[in-house]
């Protein structure tokens, strides 16, 4: 039993932060939430009376499988299955380091389920590391942002082995059920679609739409029926507006949306994860962090610049209105260190989100998102997953670059 004495303390829900509460932990569960806990039994005291105190953070939206910037382009070609699995550990000890406590994996280059295993091993507690929620792969088309043969397409020979031997990449209504079934069988707890193509990818384009209206239908139908989530990635107007249409449940980007459509995602209830860091340098033009993009990210970048500025402000507009849900997704691959979730709490910062309305995004908003209600709320009852961090959370756009203190279910892994 721990019993954790908080200076400033955030539950996850209430954008305030209280003073002087207290913490009983016991196993891996928060038993009590109050002020001047009676200690009983043998509660070891934890002084963070010097320190904020939130609940662990959670980003929905990472990449694992490579682990910095500089291979994003070939990393498929050079990386085996093992050493995306070995990268995927890693990146998930670094983020447990970093105060995130549970992530979700939408997307690798793996040609198997070795994230599957990623995830298991991490349970098993092999490895100090965040929670892993996992989509094996992202589903994509032939030529689509995610079929990684593309960077070899001037070789079809070598393209077509490495299309063919990743279990992500397939076209047609039977391809899209069977893929669907496969990660129900063996262990994907969502599914991750390519909707659109995107833009570090080099044939394709975001304003593309990837898979049929038939192949989409038929990958949120079979995924509906195992209770699967499927999380969307889409750009436009007419995919997002579409995918609403067909009874999607979560959109990933949206970054060139109009007003309408707009509209039409916080008349559904559908979920946005806008995922600000990997156009933030456009945002806040970045000269600096740009020239690392690669080429292909450079001239899409160039072409819908001013209509991603554009939709930038419609989003901050949803986030401040509180109607709609909206998650915490850091979408880190082509610049930093993918584990460096704390960059979305800065490009919120950056864009003027408050602080606190930041953490609950990436607490109980996405306790939900993910499935989780179990996380992101500091309550009796709750999983016990905690940070808490010296730094001034309310002003310092950087604050939660440095964790001090980190519990996840009942267990300090630092202190
Ligand atoms: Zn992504």
């Amino acid at each position: 039993m721990y019993l954790i004495k908080c200076g400033r303390f955030f539950d996850g829900k209430e954008e305030v932060l209280k003073d002087n509460i207290e913490i009983l932990v016991k196993d891996a569960k928060i038993v009590e939430v109050g002020t001047q806990i009676a200690c009983r039994g043998d509660a070891e005291v934890i002084d963070l009376t010097g320190y904020t105190v939130t609940p662990g953070l959670i980003d929905n939206h990472v990449h694992y499988d490579l682990v910095g910037p500089e291979a994003l382009c070939t990393y498929a070609f050079t990386d085996s299955d093992e050493m995306m699995t070995l990268n995927t550990v890693y990146c998930a000890t670094r983020a447990l380091e970093g105060g995130f406590t549970t992530v979700r994996l939408v997307g690798s280059a793996l040609a198997g389920f070795g994230q599957i295993d990623a995830k298991r091993a991490i349970e098993k507690k092999m490895f100090p590391a965040a929670r892993l929620l996992v989509s094996p792969h992202a589903l994509d088309i032939s030529g689509g942002h995610w079929d990684f043969s593309t960077f070899a397409v001037s070789n079809p020979a070598l393209s077509e082995f490495m299309e063919n031997r990743c279990f992500g990449t397939g076209n047609g209504v039977d391809y899209c059920r069977t893929i669907v079934r496969k990660y129900v069988k063996y262990g994907a707890d969502f599914v991750k679609i390519m909707a659109t193509g995107g833009f570090a990818s080099p044939i394709d384009n975001p304003t593309e739409q990837a898979f049929s209206d038939e192949e989409l239908k038929a990958i949120i139908e079979t995924a509906a029926m195992f209770g699967k989530p499927v999380v969307a990635h889409a750009y436009t107007s007419e995919l997002v507006s579409k995918l609403i249409d067909f009874g999607i449940t979560e959109i990933e980007h949206a970054a060139l949306m109009d007003e309408e459509t707009a509209a039409k995602m916080e008349d559904s209830g559908v979920i946005l994860t806008p995922t600000f860091v990997p156009f933030e340098e456009i945002i806040q033009n970045d000269t600096e962090t740009l020239a690392k993009k690669n080429q292909s990210y450079k001239e899409k970048l160039a072409r819908y610049g001013d209509r991603l500025i554009q939709t930038r402000k419609r989003i901050l507009g949803l986030i401040e209105q509180r109607k709609m849900t909206i998650g915490y997704g850091s979408d880190i691959v082509s610049a930093y260190d993918n584990w460096d979730s704390w960059r979305e709490f800065k490009a919120w910062r950056d864009n003027g989100i408050s602080a606190l309305r930041t953490l609950v995004a990436a607490t109980s908003v996405n306790a939900k998102i993910v499935g989780r209600e179990d996380l992101g709320v500091l309550e009796k009852g709750k999983t016990a997953d905690i940070a808490a961090w010296k730094a001034d959370i309310l002003n310092d756009h950087e604050a939660i670059r440095h964790c001090d203190f980190v519990m996840k279910e009942g267990v300090i892994y630092k202190r």
